[in-house]
């Protein structure tokens, strides 16, 4: 059973990529004729809902053209080796960067098997499946995907990650943003509008190369963008805004955390916590400190994790 197909306008669709919660990962797809282009592929776990999206909307994973990927984070990458394999005709479309990664994922899976040590990897993630070179398509900054009757233009987006592109539809004027413009939950929208906030993982965060990409989506002017975590946001220009003011906020909790002996990384995590909280504090939810901190648990952990390694990478301090 699938878990929540929505549809948006102009044939965009998303649905849940079953990754650590409910609401906390999305998979989105465009259907123009009956032939798909997917954005991110989740992970392995996230293969059946996939299946049954499909089903939903009497669609064949051979009608799968395009699968593009963000970024190859895992829970935007780790199941593409598995799709491009259920999806026989399907082209896999990625950064430069990314690509000697899809075609051998040890690196992606060393790199994972490390943070999380083996078991804890396989579970969360599935073993990762290369996918063939003469399936994938490297993809340059401005270079456009004509899929159908529709153009899809690719903007070269660093500073959340080096190998991350952002996707923009001429079609609904909006971007697929991956981790490049925040991450926004549903839960946390309120009479303020979306909530939204960094995602600083480690190991290639650059405050000023991500300015630079959040810049360059508000200037495109586009009616939404779609976040991988979670979804569909409206208001650009505010949230935009709001994300180039706490690329600053972010990188004075990252400076001032070596103060005292405590361990940088939970004082970062505090202070990040502390930062977020008391923006939602100024809505009108109603929600506690508690229930904010487990929401935000693992995004706090990761973007912590990811301040305090561009601390010790770019300013030496350990
Ligand atoms: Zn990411």
């Amino acid at each position: 059973m699938i878990n929540r197909l929505s549809s948006f306008n102009k044939n965009i669709f998303c649905f849940d990529a079953n990754y650590v919660r409910r609401n906390f990962a999305s998979i989105h797809f465009i259907n123009q004729n009956n032939k798909l282009l997917v954005i991110d592929s989740g992970t392995n776990h996230s293969a059946k809902q996939f299946l049954a999206a499909l089903e939903t909307l009497n669609i064949s994973p051979e009608s799968v053209e395009w699968i593009v990927l963000t970024h190859v984070h895992l829970d935007h990458a780790g199941g593409a080796g598995l799709l491009m394999k259920q999806c026989p005709n399907a082209q896999l479309a990625v950064h430069p960067r990314g690509a000697r990664h899809m075609v051998n994922p040890e690196k992606l899976w060393m790199a994972v098997v490390d943070v999380y040590g083996l078991k804890e990897a396989y579970e969360q993630y599935g073993k990762l499946i290369p996918v063939d070179e003469n399936r994938i398509k490297a993809l340059a900054d401005e270079e456009i995907i004509k899929f159908q009757n529709r153009r899809l233009r690719i903007i070269d987006a660093p500073g959340h990650a080096n190998h991350h592109i952002v996707i923009f539809d001429e079609e609904s004027e909006s971007f697929f943003t991956g981790d490049a413009f925040g991450i926004s939950y549903p839960e946390l929208t309120s009479n303020k509008g979306e909530f939204i906030f960094i995602s600083s993982t480690p190991t290639q965060f650059e405050p000023t190369k991500l300015a630079s990409t959040v810049k360059r989506i508000m200037e495109a002017k586009p009616q939404n963008c779609f976040l991988t975590h979670f979804s569909k946001i409206t208001n650009i220009e505010r949230n935009g805004h709001e994300l180039l003011k706490q690329i600053d906020e972010y990188v004075m909790i990252a400076q001032q955390s070596t103060r005292n002996g405590e361990n940088q990384q939970d004082r970062i995590k505090k202070n990040l916590f502390e930062l977020l909280y008391r923006k939602l504090s100024t809505t009108n939810l109603n929600i506690s400190r508690q229930e904010f901190g487990n929401l935000l648990d693992l995004d706090l952990s990761l973007n912590a994790q990811g301040l305090k390694y561009w601390n010790i990478k770019f300013n030496k301090q350990v």
